[in-house]
């Protein structure tokens, strides 16, 4: 171990601490594996140790610390992040969130946490009060809300209250800087944009004030068509049904339900299927829904069993991908959106020309007041090359790539540099020590 990382260890007694090599390695990995691309590139990037602070004055005592000895430090939560956000590229610390666990307050719409709270725990919570999370990404289960926030877009919800970064989906955040003096800051209002979805590169995130939805009791539904743009149709008016309260629509063509192991014997094989949940005051508005479209019910599973045995929303989302390489680990994904496309041409063009290839999955989002497609596509990958060539076929077509095959923030799915983020962590990190190499801007 280097002096300065023994004496740094040091000055953190009390709080806990792993050095031992292989868990520290384990503690350095995300999903990133879901990328062929990112494998190559992030192996063998391990930090040197874990340390477990819980609360917001053991983060200020790390923080300290690694500024004196000039070590890096990467925040991580649950590490479900899947492009390696949570992956020391230059070792040194890596600080887990999961010890700062409390719900520090709870009343009707809002609610105010630690970052390492879970999202399921946090909606439990908000259900004994008539309330739920506005979105939850499909590994609820796990995920923390700091790191939904550093790092996630949306998910289950999103087709009712669009994504994190909208304006009202955050409202608060308590921020750690690594200045000499480390402080804490609280940004409110548009300031929360500075830190969000920024990957931990400029601030310590500990407490977090997030808004929160009533709560439905969710009907499950799959309904399987007879074709993939006959599924896709249903999944885009039951976006447009004002009349029926959703919260999630997820389109897959065949043969990705092949993939959903636990659903095998409910879906008939290679169908083309939307899996939704549906509040289940609107069960009958969504029957007629479709009768309309000569859709089929395949499986149902009562609000009142919520919470037992496993939810759709475990086949939908990154949870798909999952799904799909459990049975195929050749397969990848993309992340993309149809921003412009009302009568599904593009959506439909894209899955006529890249057929088997690209596997058109679906989950129908709320984008400017207006239920649109996004698409976590399943690839068939063979070469570096032709991932770039297909994802360049769908930028020419008009389609936004979300890249997942990057580390890079701004080469995901931002694109362009964040002023705002970078000038934020010139003043809160001016040594560069957060996640270093992530943020493009800084190098
Ligand atoms: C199977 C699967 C399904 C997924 N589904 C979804 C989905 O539906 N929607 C979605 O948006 N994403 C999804 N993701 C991505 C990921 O799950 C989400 O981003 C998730 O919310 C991350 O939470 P986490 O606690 O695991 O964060 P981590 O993976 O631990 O961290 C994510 C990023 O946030 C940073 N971070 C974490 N905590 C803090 C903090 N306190 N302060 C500053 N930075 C911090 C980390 O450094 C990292 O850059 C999915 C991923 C997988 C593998």
């Amino acid at each position: 171990m280097q002096i300065s990382l023994e004496n740094l260890l040091e000055e953190l007694s009390g709080i806990e601490v792993i050095t031992n090599p292989e868990q520290v390695a384990k503690l350095s990995e995300d999903f990133a594996h879901f990328s062929p691309v990112l494998v190559p590139l992030l192996t063998g990037k391990v930090g040197d140790a874990v340390v477990r602070p819980t609360n917001e004055n053991e983060v200020l005592r790390i923080a300290k610390a690694c500024v004196k000895y000039n070590i890096p430090l990467t925040v991580r939560g649950s590490g479900t992040g899947n492009y390696g956000q949570c992956t020391p590229l230059k070792g040194g610390i890596i600080l887990e969130t999961l010890r700062m666990q409390e719900i520090k307050w709870i009343k009707a719409g809002l609610a105010c946490v630690e970052t390492g709270v879970k999202m399921a725990v946090l909606d439990k919570k908000a259900q004994e009060i008539g309330w739920e999370s506005r979105m939850i990404p499909s590994t609820f289960r796990s995920a923390t809300v700091g790191g939904f926030i550093a790092g996630g877009s949306g998910g289950i919800g999103s087709v009712l209250y669009g994504q994190l970064r909208d304006r009202g989906n955050l409202r608060a955040v308590r921020v750690v800087t690594l200045e000499d003096e480390p402080r804490i800051i609280e940004l409110r209002g548009d300031d929360v944009q500075k830190v969000a979805h920024a990957y931990g590169t400029n601030g310590i995130i500990t407490e977090l004030e997030v808004p929160l939805a009533p709560a439905y009791g969710w009907d499950e539904f799959v309904v399987s068509f007879p074709d993939f743009m006959t599924a896709a149709r249903f999944g885009q008016a039951l976006g447009n049904s004002d009349g029926i309260i959703k919260k999630m629509i997820s389109v897959h063509t065949a043969p990705i339900a092949n993939y959903f192991n636990a659903l095998q014997s409910y879906i008939p094989k290679d169908s083309h299927c939307a899996l939704v949940l549906v509040a289940e005051s609107d069960r009958e508005p969504f029957q007629s829904l479709v009768r309309d479209f000569k859709g089929e019910i395949c499986y149902e599973k009562s609000a009142r069993d919520a919470g037992k045995g496993i939810s759709l929303i475990e086949f939908s989302w990154n949870h798909t991908t999952l799904h799909a390489r459990a049975a195929d680990s050749s397969l990848t994904y993309l992340q993309s959106l149809f921003l412009n496309d009302p009568q599904l041409e593009l959506v439909q063009r894209m899955h006529e020309y890249f057929g088997d290839e690209v596997l058109m999955h679906l989950e129908f989002i709320k984008v400017n007041g207006v239920v649109i497609p996004a698409a976590i596509q399943v690839v068939r990958f063979t070469t570096s090359d032709r991932l770039n060539e297909i994802i360049r076929y769908h930028e020419a077509q008009g389609v936004f790539i979300a890249n997942p095959h990057t580390y890079i923030l701004e080469d995901g799915g931002m694109k362009t540099v964040d002023y705002e983020q970078l000038n934020f962590k010139r003043m809160v990190d001016p040594y560069g020590l957060m996640n270093p190499d992530k943020m493009k801007a800084w190098q």
